[in-house]
């Protein structure tokens, strides 16, 4: 399949959908939920997670809420509250009106808590963590049963308004459902749905010191909101036992059904916003945002394009296994779409001064350089060109070999959008460096073509006198294994080499426009765009998003 294939992929997940619409299961309504818990910035595991929910909502004209699943305060935040909703508007998602927080079902929570405490399904325990945990057993051996799983209905429900009103010690008890000590699901093992805990909350503040599980109270927020089809990753396969259990002791309440599909894994990175976060604290990385992380703000400030990432998920679609996929799999879906899309300009890196001696002095001419040779309604623009030129130092060899179609004394190359030049002496500083180049030019060969030449090589180039200064930030994969795990602390895998800063870069001078979004290629050396976050007008800033070459594509044709 290919990203223009305009049919959705079908897949496990939407031949359910189909069957139960068929079937006029919820009377045909698709709704589903995008549940992330504010504890860290959205990485592309969640785009993959992200396209589903809203993406079959759309398919099947349903609905797919954003619900903040922030009922563990002690990790949650509202900087994160904003920035996924920033990162999943940004993706091209819209929740509409259906924005939740589980934290304002507490309430609920707690009278659906009181349900099952009086229809004996539930139980104060008063263990301590250790001892709960060894009566837990294991998976070849059952559990034991708390000797406080034989509390009264009265003495339970007293305990746990007690409980709320905090009488009691963090940790003194928890309310836990009353299932089977024995089954061979540990997740049946009467697990807790509520603990005792003092935390100040970001948006309920000190009201509550009790809080309720994630088992509990999201499959419950499910049916709350009405969720037809609650799409999580494989690791809550064995937990759905539970989830359906819960509802079941309810009782008159909706029953959405909770399907599993595999997480999305990625080569060279990490992927989980605990991890992520230690990136962050230990200030390997500039924050959340920093153009080489795994997150939505990051890949949107290094230059990524939500149609890309759109692009890439809906291409590795939906599987119950889990792989992992190549970092430049989804680097090719980013070059296609910038291939489209950006604007062709020049940049030269590395600078060396060429001086064109037969060029008059004092005159510039304003050539015709074609923005994107994809797409012509994207115009042309006018590049100066002048006696001092800066061409890319790599460029230019002293001792070329014959396959080396770039510059080399005597050697004549076209400048793009311009004319032939042929160099005439190379100038060193007493180090022996070379420091400039002295070249003569064709005025006949203007705009880059003439007499039927045999001329190979055209390089980039910028105007000395009208280039503008910038700083340009190259980088590379942030982890050095494929698996950065594999070793054991992925703080270890660390790639030494993953950020490089090059000052003094010059820029043709259309790119002072540049805005933060915008796409651009700089001819032969790959797409940039401005950075949004440290450029400023007297002092340009830009990432490198990504290089022209595309392995991925080069590696599928040699397969
Ligand atoms: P993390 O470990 O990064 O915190 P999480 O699953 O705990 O991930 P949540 O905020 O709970 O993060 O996730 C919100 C939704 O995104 C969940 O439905 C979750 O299954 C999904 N999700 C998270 N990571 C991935 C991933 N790598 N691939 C696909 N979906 C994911
Ligand atoms: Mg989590």
């Amino acid at each position: 399949m290919t990203t223009n294939d305009p049919t959705p992929s079908t897949d496990f997940i939407r031949a359910q959908i189909e069957r139960d619409r068929e079937a006029g299961k919820n009377d045909g309504r698709v709704h589903t939920r995008f549940p992330p818990e504010p504890n860290g910035y959205l990485h592309i595991g969640h785009a993959k997670s992200i396209c589903l929910n809203f993406g079959v909502a759309q398919q099947y004209g349903g609905k797919c809420n954003l619900r903040f699943d922030d009922t563990n305060p002690e990790k949650e935040d509202t900087e994160y509250v904003e920035s996924i909703q920033e990162d999943i508007r940004w993706l091209g998602f819209d929740w509409e009106d259906r924005l939740f927080y589980a934290s304002d079902y507490l309430e609920r929570f707690y009278e659906a808590a009181v349900k099952l405490i009086r229809d004996g399904k539930a139980y104060v325990d008063s263990l301590d963590a250790e001892t709960m945990r060894e009566y837990r057993g294991t998976t070849h051996e059952p559990g034991k049963d708390s000797p406080y799983r034989d509390r009264t209905v009265e003495e339970n429900l007293d305990m746990f308004a007690r409980m709320r009103d905090g009488e009691f010690e963090d940790g003194a008890h928890v309310l836990r459902a009353k299932i089977d000590m024995a089954s061979p699901n540990i997740n049946l093992r009467d697990p807790t749905m509520y603990r005792i805990r003092r935390v100040h909350h970001h948006r309920t503040g000190d009201d509550w010191c009790i809080y309720p599980m994630y088992d509990w109270a999201h499959g419950v927020s499910d049916a709350f909101e009405g969720i037809t089809h609650s799409l999580c990753t494989l690791e809550f396969e064995h937990h759905r036992p539970l989830y359906d259990w819960f509802l079941e002791q309810i009782g008159d309440i909706h029953r959405p059904q909770q399907i599993e599909f595999a997480r999305l894994n990625l080569t060279h990175t990490v992927m989980s916003k605990r991890k992520l976060l230690r990136l962050v604290e230990d200030e390997v990385v500039s924050g959340w945002n920093d153009p080489r992380m795994p997150t939505i703000s990051g890949m949107r400030r290094r230059g990524f394009t939500p149609d890309a990432i759109r692009a890439f998920c809906e291409h590795i679609g939906i599987s119950k296994f889990n792989a992992t996929h190549e970092f430049a799999l989804l680097e090719h879906f980013l070059r296609q779409d910038l291939n489209s899309r950006a604007l062709r300009t020049m940049a030269v890196l590395d600078p060396l001064k060429v001086v064109i001696e037969n060029y008059p002095e004092g005159q510039e001419e304003w050539l015709e350089g074609i923005n994107n040779p994809e797409d012509e309604s994207a115009g042309t623009r006018k590049v100066p060109f002048g006696r001092e030129l800066y061409i890319e130092r790599g460029d230019f060899l002293e001792d070329p070999p014959k396959k080396f179609f770039r510059l080399g004394p005597g050697r004549e190359v076209r400048l793009r959008f311009a004319y032939y030049i042929t160099c005439t002496e190379v100038v060193k500083n007493d180090a022996g460096e070379i420091v400039e180049l002295r070249c003569t030019y064709d005025p006949e060969s203007r705009g880059g073509t003439a007499d039927g030449r045999k001329v190979k090589g055209t390089l980039h180039w910028v105007s000395a006198q009208h280039a503008v200064d910038a700083e340009v930030r190259v980088y590379d994969q942030l982890f050095q294994s494929e698996d950065p795990e594999a070793g054991g602390d992925y703080m270890t895998d660390l790639n030494p080499d993953s950020l490089e800063v090059k000052a003094g870069c010059k820029l043709e001078p259309s790119l002072v426009e540049a805005a933060p979004g915008q796409p651009y290629q700089f001819e032969r050396i790959g797409y940039f765009c401005v950075d949004a976050e440290d450029s400023k007008p007297d002092a340009l800033v830009f990432n490198k998003t990504v290089g022209l070459r595309d392995s991925w594509a080069k590696a599928q044709k040699k397969k």
